[in-house]
């Protein structure tokens, strides 16, 4: 029978478990061996793998971060690295590999790909920062995590008619930043995407909110946009009113998946081992509308990111 192997590379996200039993699951369903490989790409270094069963992967799926855990892998990132992996999956038997993780990680599933190992990668990062999909694994809970913490932050600024300016993550991306700010009403949405002016942007609003009788103000910033403490002393400079930062950080990267996550990571898995199982590699599986679909990873990874002008649009007609 084909042997295949699963991991998860680079920042975890909420939903990677959900994909990696799917993966097991329907590998053994197809009749293959399947491996779990620890600590990312590390884990063919090291030969740090372990023969997965049905029993493997219960009860992870409520979980967020890895089962398998993640790593960021220097020694994979060369050729010497490459090899040595591609190597251990020979002698391990290992044919097929499937990769759970973002864009660097399908860098390095590419790599592996041209070292004779089939690989498929599966979009797994809150930040939604990948080109080919819609949608990426961990995305939904990451939103709805932000949404849930700025709302109460929402309470304590309005009890002392402040500012909070909120910092989400998305180091390139916006989408957080954007989908929240309109679910908690943000007052401005600050992305990476859109260059802002002070003045303008946030200054003129809050003054005109201020008379239309507004008393606090939540404004929520992408962290790629940077400067979050500096930007929120300016605010409390230039309007007088009390402003305080709040960088959410890592809790979003964690907690139980949301229905959504398990639902598409488990859809995403099982279309991996599909591929797998019909002879393909080197592709990414990613999602178009509702449809779960692939594409060749090297065309993938030369996709440009669309933002989204229309939300955009929405969200700076909908704040003040
Ligand atoms: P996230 O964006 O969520 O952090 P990611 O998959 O983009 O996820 P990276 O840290 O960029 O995270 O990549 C994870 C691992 O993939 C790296 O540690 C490295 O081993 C491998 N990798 C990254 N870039 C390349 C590359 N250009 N070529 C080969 N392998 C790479």
């Amino acid at each position: 029978a084909k042997t295949i192997a699963v991991l998860t590379s680079g920042g975890d996200a909420p939903g990677m478990n959900a994909a990696v039993r799917a993966v097991v699951r329907s590998a053994i369903s197809f009749g293959m061996n399947v491996y779990g490989v620890m600590r990312g790409y590390n884990g063919l270094l090291n030969g740090d793998v372990k023969e997965m069963n049905m029993r493997s992967v219960s009860d992870i799926m409520q979980h967020g971060g890895t089962a398998l855990f993640t790593a960021r892998s220097p020694e994979f990132n060369t050729p010497e690295g490459v090899k040595k992996a591609a190597d251990f999956c020979r002698e391990k038997g290992i044919e097929g590999v499937v990769v759970v993780g973002g864009d660097g990680s399908f860098r390095g599933a590419r790599d592996l790909c041209g070292a004779g190992i089939s690989c498929i990668g599966v979009p797994g990062t809150i930040d939604n920062d990948i080109a080919c999909t819609d949608y990426t694994i961990g995305y939904d809970t990451a939103l709805n995590t932000a949404m849930e913490m700025i709302d109460r932050i929402r309470d304590t600024t309005e009890s002392h008619d402040r500012c909070s300016v909120v910092e989400v993550m998305g180091r390139r991306c916006g989408d957080i930043a954007l989908n929240t700010g309109i679910a908690v009403g943000a007052m401005a949405t600050l992305v990476p995407e859109v260059p802002y002016d002070f003045e303008r942007d946030i200054v003129e609003r809050m003054k005109a909110a201020q008379r239309t009788g507004k008393r606090h103000y939540i404004i929520v910033v992408a962290e790629g946009v940077g400067h979050t403490q500096e930007l929120t002393e300016r605010i409390q400079a230039a309007t007088g009113i009390e402003s305080r930062a709040t960088v959410l950080g890592h809790v979003q990267r964690g907690g139980s998946p949301t229905l959504r996550d398990r639902v598409v990571a488990s859809r995403m898995g099982y279309h991996a081992v599909e591929l797998l199982n019909n002879g393909a590699s080197n592709r990414v599986v990613a999602m178009k509308g509702e449809q779960i679909v692939d594409f060749d990873i090297t065309e993938a990874l030369n996709m440009p990111r669309i933002f989204d002008e229309n939300l955009y649009r929405v969200s700076a007609r909908l704040s003040i």
